[in-house]
C-alpha cells in the first residue's frame, strides 16, 4: 500500500485587522499569517476499498466526518471520483502536537496536508493554486496552510499575497489546555460590539486590502527588522477576547514583563498567546520564567520559531 507522511505546521497571526462585516456573515480581514515549527504529523495511506478513515492520538479531536482532515479527503473523493475508483480510499493518521481550538489553525493545517497527500497518492499533479482553491471550500485558513511562509491574507483570509521569507525568529507560545475560545463567538462578539454598519463597496474594499501592503508591520517584514515586527504586532480580536478571558489577558501581561520579549500578542481568536524573542536561549529562559510564575500544569508552553514553508512531505512508501 502506498503512503506519504507529511508535516503540517501551525500558524500565528502577526497581524489581524477586521476591516468590515460582510453580508455572507464572514468578515473582510487583513491578516499577516506566519507558519511556525510547531506541527502535526499526518500519514495518508491508500486503502483497497473506497472508504475514508481517520485516526488521531488527541482525545479532543473527532475522527468522524466532522474532522477537517476527513472533510478534505471527502472533497477530493467528490472532485476526483475516477482517481478514487483507481487508487482506492485513504486512511489518515494524525499525530497531534498543535494545541486544539487554540487559534493556531491546527485543523486547517491537517486539511491542507490531506489535500497535498491525496494529490500525491492519486498522481493528480494539482498545482499549488488548484490545491489552495480546493482548500478555500473547506475553511478560510486552509489555502494559506498549503504553502505557508509569511503571507498577507485578505478577503475572509483566502486571498493570499506572499511576503519574502523572514530570518528565523524564536517564539514562545502559551495556552491553557482547558481553555477554548470559539472562533465564531469571537467574531460574532466583535461584530456586535465594534461592527461597522456601512454598506460595503467592493471596489473600496479591494483598495483597502491593497493598502495592507503599506501597513508598518509589512515594511518591518520587508526590512527583516525583528524588533520592529515585534513592536507592530496587532490583533483586533484581543478587544473582545482579553476582557472575556482574564487568564489570556494575564498571560499577555506576564509575557510583556519578561526580559528578552520583543513583543507579544494573542494568535487568531485565541486563546494562545505568543511572544517573539531574540534568540533560542532567551526563548528557553522566557519559557522557564513563565513556568515559574504559573506552575499550573494546565498551562502548556512551547518554544518554536518561524518557518518558511507550509506542508512538507517527509517520507513516502510503496
Ligand atoms: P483557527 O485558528 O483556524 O480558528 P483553531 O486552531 O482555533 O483554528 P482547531 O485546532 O483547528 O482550531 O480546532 C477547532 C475545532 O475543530 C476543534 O473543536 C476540533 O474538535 C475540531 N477539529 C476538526 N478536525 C480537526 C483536526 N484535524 N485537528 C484539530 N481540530 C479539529
Amino acid at each position: 500500500m502506498r503512503s506519504y507522511t507529511l508535516i503540517s505546521p501551525a500558524k500565528i497571526n502577526l497581524y489581524l485587522e477586521i476591516i468590515s462585516d460582510r453580508s455572507d456573515g464572514y468578515h473582510e480581514l487583513a491578516m499577516i499569517l506566519q507558519s511556525i515549527g510547531l506541527a502535526d504529523e499526518i500519514n495518508v495511506q491508500s486503502l483497497s476499498n473506497q472508504t475514508i478513515r481517520v485516526n488521531c492520538n488527541h482525545p479532543q479531536v473527532p475522527t468522524d466526518k466532522s474532522n477537517l482532515a476527513y472533510r478534505a479527503a471527502a472533497l477530493m473523493a467528490t472532485q476526483f471520483p475516477q482517481a478514487l475508483a483507481q487508487y482506492g480510499g485513504v486512511e489518515i493518521t494524525i499525530n497531534k502536537h498543535i494545541p486544539v481550538a487554540a487559534g493556531l489553525a491546527g485543523g486547517s493545517a491537517n486539511a491542507a496536508a490531506v489535500l497535498v497527500g491525496i494529490d500525491l497518492l492519486w498522481n493528480l499533479g494539482l498545482t499549488k493554486s488548484e490545491l489552495e482553491e480546493l482548500g478555500a471550500t473547506l475553511g478560510s485558513d486552509v489555502p494559506f496552510c498549503v504553502a505557508g511562509g509569511t503571507v498577507i491574507a485578505t478577503g475572509r483570509g483566502e486571498k493570499l499575497s506572499p511576503l519574502p521569507s523572514l530570518d528565523t525568529i524564536y517564539i514562545v507560545l502559551a495556552k491553557y489546555r482547558s481553555l477554548e475560545v470559539s472562533t465564531a463567538w469571537a467574531y460574532k462578539t466583535y461584530r456586535q460590539e465594534f461592527g461597522s454598519s456601512y454598506v460595503i463597496d467592493t471596489e473600496n474594499l479591494a483598495a483597502r486590502a491593497a493598502a495592507v501592503h503599506s501597513v508598518p508591520i509589512v515594511k518591518a517584514i520587508l526590512n527583516k527588522d525583528t524588533r520592529e515586527i515585534a513592536q507592530k504586532l496587532h490583533n483586533d480580536l484581543e478587544r473582545v477576547v482579553l476582557p472575556a478571558y482574564p487568564q489570556v489577558s494575564q498571560l499577555r501581561e506576564l509575557f510583556a514583563a519578561q526580559e528578552g520579549v520583543l513583543g507579544t500578542m494573542m494568535s487568531g481568536s485565541g486563546p494562545t498567546v505568543f511572544a517573539l524573542v531574540e534568540s533560542e536561549k532567551q526563548a528557553q529562559a522566557v519559557k522557564l520564567q513563565i513556568r515559574a510564575a504559573v506552575p499550573d500544569e494546565d498551562l502548556e508552553l512551547f518554544v518554536t520559531h518561524t518557518v518558511i514553508n507550509g506542508i512538507q512531505v517527509t517520507s513516502s512508501m510503496g
